[in-house]
Order: structure tokens, then sequence, then C-alpha cells
């Protein structure tokens, strides 16, 4: 297969066909229309072989996997998807591994009614680049910044399943068995934009959790120049986390610090709680409240015992060794 061949048969017509893409794929850039009234959101994410996924993994869950790291940034900033660019960089023209891909990606695209627009295709080692593009009524995007003392903080679904099955799968070597639905939660997130959305003009600060709970709720506290108490007991966990967790497998440290969560954190005040609770079947997901946003800087947790707990590690950071 040629270059060209790649592109027309697996990305040249997608799915997902918007009115106000003026034209698509197969000229030198792509010609949108954004809507009137509106900001646009722009955010790029990168997977690597080797170093965000083992070399073998599935191609269906990566092609989920790379445009939904990428809604999940949308969601955070409550902006409604709308189109996506996707960079390949393949070793070699493998029909059944794009078949595989290309089927994962399409299908979430449809699922979220983004449409690709473009991208690029080269030859070299395995790495997937996705930019995506979504829109908010101007004024309305949700950032980091807005936390205030006093705020609650909350966070969307379940907590360190991720990195639960990673755990698993890397290191237990058949003696934890591989739970399902954390492996689902790993492979393929599903990333929380009718969440973000309902969160537009309520949450004073939103985060998507990628690098684990205490890095990115730090961000929003460094971003906001405020200070957050959280009540470990209160985290959301799932059953499997949770059964590990009493027969003492794991410990908090995972769903602080694992990764690769995909939910919003966000902060709302105190009076736009019962607002929140109105909201939230528009959500399609479950909110937790873990704590409350306090003026002195710093991230204080809470174990269930009412003692100080200081994580064994910290959120993932590519340039840290
Ligand atoms: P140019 O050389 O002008 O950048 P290309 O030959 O790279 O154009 O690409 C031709 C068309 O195919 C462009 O519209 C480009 O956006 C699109 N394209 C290339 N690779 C991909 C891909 N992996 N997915 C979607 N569209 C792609
Ligand atoms: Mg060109």
């Amino acid at each position: 297969m040629t270059e060209f061949e790649i592109i027309r048969r697996f990305f040249g017509t997608p799915p997902v066909q918007r009115t106000d893409v003026v034209l698509g794929i197969g000229d030198d850039a792509a010609v949108l229309q954004p809507p009137a009234g509106h900001e646009l959101i722009l955010t790029t994410d990168t997977l690597v072989e080797g170093r965000h996924f083992r070399p073998g993994e599935d191609p269906e869950s990566l092609g989920h996997k790379s445009l939904a790291v990428n809604l999940s940034d949308l969601a955070a900033m409550g902006a409604e998807p709308a189109w996506f660019l996707l960079s390949l960089t393949l070793p070699q023209a493998d029909e059944q591994w794009l078949t595989a891909f290309a089927g994962g990606l399409h299908a979430l695209a449809r699922r979220f009614n983004i449409q690709l627009v473009g991208g690029n295709t080269t030859r070299g080692p395995l790495s997937i680049s996705v930019t995506a593009c979504g829109f908010v009524p101007a004024g309305q995007a949700l950032t980091r910044r807005g936390a205030q003392p006093g705020d609650r903080v909350y966070v969307t679904g379940t907590l360190g399943d991720a990195a639960l099955a990673l755990w698993i799968e890397q290191e237990q070597h058949g003696r934890t068995p591989v739970d399902h639905a954390a492996a689902e939660r790993l492979h393929r997130p599903e990333p929380r934009i009718a969440a973000g959305i309902a969160l537009r003009g309520l949450a004073g600060a939103v985060i998507d959790i990628s690098d684990g709970l205490a890095a990115d709720l730090g961000h929003i506290l460094e971003s906001s120049r405020v200070g957050a108490r959280i009540d470990l007991a209160r985290l959301p966990l799932s059953d499997a986390y949770r059964r590990l967790q009493t027969s003492g497998v794991v410990g908090w440290d995972l769903a602080l610090a694992g990764g690769d969560d995909y939910e919003l954190c966000f902060t709302v005040p105190p009076s736009r709680e019962p607002e929140l609770t109105r909201r939230a079947a528009q959500m399609g997901c479950a909110c937790t409240l873990i704590g409350e946003i306090v003026a002195s800087p710093g991230l204080v947790l809470t174990d269930p015992e009412g003692r100080r707990y200081q994580p064994g590690r910290t959120g993932y950071d590519h340039f840290a060794d």
C-alpha cells in the first residue's frame, strides 16, 4: 500500500460528515466554519509506542484511546467536540492493524459527532498524534483557575481503575486476576463530554485527571492560588479496587497518583450544589464529593482514621528521570 492508498482506504471517507466542514480531507488543509458567538477550543495529545503503550497493543483500543484522551481535554474545557486531525507514524503498512485502528477511532468519533478533517501519514516508529477542536459559547470555557476557598471538590466516575489494570498486567503476571472492567478503563477510557458541558456556568475550576488526582488537582490549586483538603474515605473506588484494597494488595496510591483515569475533577461553590444535583442526570456519570478548597496553599489528604496521608508517588512526568 502507498501512503495515499492508506489515507484513502482508512481515513479518506470518515463516518461523521458535519455541515460546518467546508472542505475536509483531500486538499492541503481543511476549511471549517465555526458557529457564530462561540470560541474554539484546541488540544493535542500523542501516544508513543513503548512510552504510552506496549508493543503489540490492540490496535482497535489504540484507535479509541488516541481520540479519547483528546476528547477528555475538550470535556475538561466544557467544549462540544467538532473536528480532529490525525498524524500517524507507522513502521509499516499493515492492513489488519490499520483496519482495527481505524475501526476503534471511527467508532468513537461517531459517538461524539467529531469529524476527521485531515492529518499526516509518515513512516517511522509507531506514534499517534491527534489534534481535536471543539466549541464553547464565548466566555464559557471551563478553566483550572476559578477555584475559591469554601468550594466543594468533586470527581466524576471512579479513580484508579486504569492504574490498577496496568499494575495487574505489568507486574502481577497472573498473581492477581485481570479485572475486565478495570482493563476497559485502561484501554478504552470514556471521555466525560456530557459532564463537561453540564458544568458550564457552574464549576469554578475543572481539569481532566490524566496524571492522577493528586497531581491534577494540584494544577487547579496552583492555577487558582488556593489549597484543598481531601478525605480519602470519600474517594469513589470501583468494587474491584475496594476488594484489593480491603485485602491489603493495593493502597490509596493507584487512585491518587496512578494516572490514565480521564475523569473530571471540578470545584463548585456550596450555593450551586443544588444546581449540580439538578444537572446530574445530564452528566452521564456519577459525581462524588471528595473534599473542599481552602485558602492556605497545598493539598492535605486525610485517611479514614483522620491521619494525614502522604502519597508514596506523585503523578507521571515524562522528564522526571
Ligand atoms: P500535504 O502534503 O499537502 O500535507 P498530504 O499528502 O500529507 O498533504 O495529505 C493529503 C490529504 O490527506 C490532506 O488533506 C491531509 O490532511 C489528509 N491526510 C493525510 N494523512 C491523514 C490521516 N492519517 N488521517 C486523515 N487525513 C489524512
Ligand atoms: Mg500541501
